[in-house]
């Protein structure tokens, strides 16, 4: 289980990006963080991954914890060696490598013997990098490379997985087709922490879901719960 406990974030030395946020991700659940432009969501998967460091950014206060160990600490290679990884917003994959290579390249800090097995996974879970292996990743279209870029995640066989708006600047029916994958990826017994601005794709497939308002943790809940509330249907789901 993973809980964030009080979480605050700094960029420099003025943006404070989050404040006191608290609330745990049960072991095998998908949990949704919706949230408008700027209200942390990216800055709450950095501090999980690690990654915040990379970006500038600092916990000023307040842990995150994975099985009870302190993470917020550690590296980002070590928190991946935990078998939790992020995907990032927008499709980071080596454009000049093959769909192949880049699979590979996630696999790096995964034993030899097991890198096979990791890949038919991968490869199971999304038949079209397959087709496209030796194919350059940056001549791939926009959702082959989401997929891709998490496949690549997939590679290390993860227990938690970070998704970082998955769904940004795809046609309707790749958006369809990236929920399904979620589905496909809890089932297997990964939890997933999904951020999106697609709130109906990401209550439809996840069981919990906290909403962020300007660095602070507004409602939390099942995310069937959450979707009903005046709130939620009016800020993120187009209601009125
Ligand atoms: P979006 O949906 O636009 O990606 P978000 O909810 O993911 O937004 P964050 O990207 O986490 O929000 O940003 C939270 C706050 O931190 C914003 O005020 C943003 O301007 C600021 N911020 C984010 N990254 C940095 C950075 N690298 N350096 C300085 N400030 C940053």
């Amino acid at each position: 289980m993973l809980r964030i406990d009080d979480l605050s974030v700094r960029y420099g030395r003025s943006v404070k990006a989050l404040r006191g946020v608290s609330f745990e991700v049960p072991d095998g659940s998908v949990t949704a963080v919706l949230g408008s432009n700027g209200a942390g969501k990216s800055t709450l998967l950095r501090a999980i991954s690690g990654t915040l460091g990379l970006h500038g950014g600092a916990v000023i206060g307040g842990r995150v914890e994975l099985d009870g160990t302190r993470i917020d600490t550690m590296n980002p290679a070590a928190i991946v060696r935990l078998r939790l990884v992020q995907v990032p917003e927008g499709r980071q994959v080596f454009a000049r490598m093959s769909v192949e290579e880049n699979l590979r390249a996630g696999a790096l800090s995964v034993a030899p013997k097991d890198r096979d097995a990791a890949r038919e996974r991968v490869l199971s879970l999304f038949p079209i990098l397959g087709e496209r292996s030796g194919q350059a990743a940056g001549l791939l279209s926009g959702g082959e490379q989401q997929m891709l870029a998490i496949g690549r995640a997939m590679m290390t066989s993860p227990t938690m997985l970070l998704l970082d708006e998955p769904s940004l600047g795809l046609a309707p029916q790749l958006v369809t087709r990236i929920g399904s994958i979620v589905r496909e990826i809890h089932a297997q017994g990964t939890a997933v922490v999904l951020v999106e601005q697609n709130a109906t794709m990401a209550l439809a497939v996840a069981d919990r879901a906290v909403v962020l308002e300007v660095g602070e943790l507004a409602l939390e809940g099942p995310a069937d719960e959450l979707a009903a509330t005046e709130d939620v249907q009016r800020l993120y789901l187009g209601g009125h």
